[in-house]
């Protein structure tokens, strides 16, 4: 079992130390989380009974919670206040929504500029598109590797924004981290665990989609396996999951955003794209998510969706991309959140 300090408000520095120290003594792994309010000290690992009852008694300590949850770093007991981190200049969770746009694989120089720029000028502010494609098929485009992270750098520094790309094995993780400001980790790997402990290794955030097998419990196990390396800058991503519909691709799951908001304090972000698998209903999904209270959405965009190497059915062409956009903005302010804009 593990265990939850909660510091007073009032606690010096000395006695958060002293918490900290204590924990470690007793063979327990301590994280600290400083609230605004106050600090929370988590013990994690098997603990003797009397263990509680000692921390209860440090001076500073306010009261000790058992966390009941398989996830612990992950949990809103453990962090109360939303996540909210910068990358690259961009605001993060809480009250910011966020729009990851461009295409769903890094093809060439050309397009993939064109695509960034049309983007951009529309609100996006992070830029994605995939280096190492995971597809269904052997022979399918699998994307261009290196090549692809050098030129995904590349428009990233031209159009001044983040970039993120997916990484597929955990041999690579250092490789894309020098070239990516996010590092994701996709749908079929969301279990793979030696990847996940290879990202919470990074200093770069990561976001985790949900396998669309995978239950919420198991999303945000995903997510402490990067927490628990030390790596606090996890974004979660509700992709779609596997149900008898069969008219879309996968089905949006939109009631996993408020389930993982009541229980997470990290972001969680909605990708209609690879839900849908048909651009037409990528629109209103990514409406409903952001609505649903989505830290942003991830929506693929190209300007050529017939040439698309990879999963063009479901690319939004540029102008509906614009006026999505508004539309997301409008929705943001009634439900008051901040639609974030690109510098
Ligand atoms: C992607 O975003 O490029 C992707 C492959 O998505 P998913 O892992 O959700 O299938
Ligand atoms: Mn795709």
């Amino acid at each position: 079992m593990d265990l939850i300090v909660v510091m007073k408000s009032t606690a010096a520095d000395e006695d958060v130390r002293r918490v900290v120290d204590r924990v470690a003594q007793l063979g327990l792994t301590p994280h600290l989380s400083k609230g605004e309010y106050r600090t929370i000290v988590g013990a994690i690992g098997d603990r003797s009974p009397e263990a509680q009852e000692q921390f209860e008694q440090l001076a500073g300590v306010d009261h000790v919670l058992v966390i009941t949850q398989p996830y612990k770093l992950a949990s809103r007991e453990f962090h109360e206040a939303d996540t909210v981190f910068e990358v690259g200049g961009v605001k993060v969770g809480g009250p910011y929504v966020n729009i990851i746009a461009g295409p769903c694989a890094v093809e060439g120089r050309e397009v993939l500029l064109d695509v960034g720029r049309c983007v951009k000028e529309a609100g996006a502010t992070i830029l994605r598109g995939g280096a190492f494609k995971p597809r269904s098929s052997p022979y399918a485009f699998q994307g261009l590797g290196r090549e692809g992270l050098e030129l995904l750098r590349e428009a990233g520094r031209a159009l001044e924004m983040p970039t993120i790309t997916e990484v597929l094995d955990p041999r690579d993780v250092e490789m894309v981290a020098e070239y990516a400001d996010i590092l994701q980790i996709g749908a079929r790997n969301m279990h793979n665990y030696n990847l996940l402990i290879e990202a919470g290794r990074t200093n770069k955030p990561v976001l985790i989609k949900r396998g669309w097998a995978a239950s919420i419990n198991e999303l945000l196990l995903a997510a402490e396996y990067v927490l628990s390396k030390g790596n606090h800058r996890v974004m979660l991503c509700e992709r779609g999951i596997r149900t008898f519909a069969d008219e879309t691709r996968f089905t949006l799951d939109v009631s996993a955003v408020p389930v993982i908001h009541e229980r997470s304090h990290l972001p969680i972000f909605v990708d209609p794209s690879h839900a849908a698998g048909k651009r037409d209903l990528v629109p209103p999904l990514a409406l409903a998510g952001i609505a649903a209270g989505a830290a942003g959405a991830i929506i693929e965009v190209h300007s050529s969706p017939g040439r698309a190497l990879c999963d063009g059915p479901q690319a939004v062409m540029p102008d509906r991309f614009r006026s999505l956009m508004g539309q997301i903005r409008q929705i943001s302010e009634t439900i008051g959140r901040r639609l974030q804009t690109p510098a």
